[in-house]
């Protein structure tokens, strides 16, 4: 009897173990559809990001983020493939977030690792470049930003800034989208500004996410967000 025990238990373990095994390995790597997938960082992407967006932290390991490709329409309508650098917690709902986006062809002026931009953020918000990982703190704090965890994705950061914060309009070339009525607002992208009707608005809100744009004091059009349990419970972050 005690033997059967001792077999059943170790039958018990090793299937345990396989389904460790297995979702350990979902998590890694995953296809959604055609383009639109996520990996875990590559040799190749560590090198590029080691010592710009990604430096030694006591908050997140590069095991704890995902390297996601997707495809978008740029403000042409012309068909491209984006990049982006997101915490393993969220990285499925990102895909499927873009896969979404990318069905109604959301327009996404561009979507490069903001290592491109030597992880500043400025120079990547005036670009309108789309993007999620960069380890910063809060524009203008000493509190680390959701960035810095891959929890927060900026959408076309120029034509949807951050206002009223103390540093004024972000970017500083967003001015005329701080105008959030589209009729009156003067610049040639209006109809493509986030707001409570925009199609972005309501998929991101489906997987979960909040927005920016909803803050009572600061606005941050172009700031989307999820804070999974863990962190919630963490106690370390101000959000
Ligand atoms: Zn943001």
């Amino acid at each position: 009897m005690r033997r059967k025990s001792a077999y059943i238990c170790t039958l018990a373990a090793l299937f345990a173990i396989g389904i460790a095994c297995f979702t350990a390995k979902a998590d890694a790597a995953y296809e959604y559809e055609d383009g639109f997938s996520y990996s875990k960082i590559t040799k190749d992407i560590k090198e590029k990001i080691t010592g710009s967006s990604y430096k030694k932290n006591p908050d997140i390991t590069l095991d704890d983020l995902r390297y996601v490709r997707v495809k978008y329409y740029n403000y042409k309508g012309k068909e491209k493939e984006g990049e982006l650098i997101v915490n393993k917690l969220v990285a499925k709902d990102v895909v499927k977030i873009f896969y979404e986006l990318y069905e109604i062809e959301y327009p996404i002026r561009q979507m490069k690792l903001i290592d491109e931009y030597d992880a500043d953020d400025n120079r990547s918000m005036e670009a309108d470049n789309t993007s999620c990982f960069n380890y910063r703190k809060i524009a203008g704090s000493t509190n680390l930003s959701m960035h810095a965890l891959g929890l927060a994705i900026d959408i076309n950061p120029k034509i949807n800034p951050c206002v009223g914060g103390a540093h004024g309009i972000l970017p500083a070339n967003g001015s005329l989208y701080k105008e959030r009525d589209v009729k009156k607002c003067k610049g040639k992208y209006k109809d493509m500004m986030i707001h409570k009707n925009d199609e972005a608005y309501k998929i991101f809100k489906k997987y979960g996410f909040s927005w920016g744009g909803n803050w009572k004091n600061m606005k941050d059009y172009q700031h989307f967000y999820k804070v999974p349990k863990k962190y919630r419970d963490s106690g370390r972050y101000e959000w």
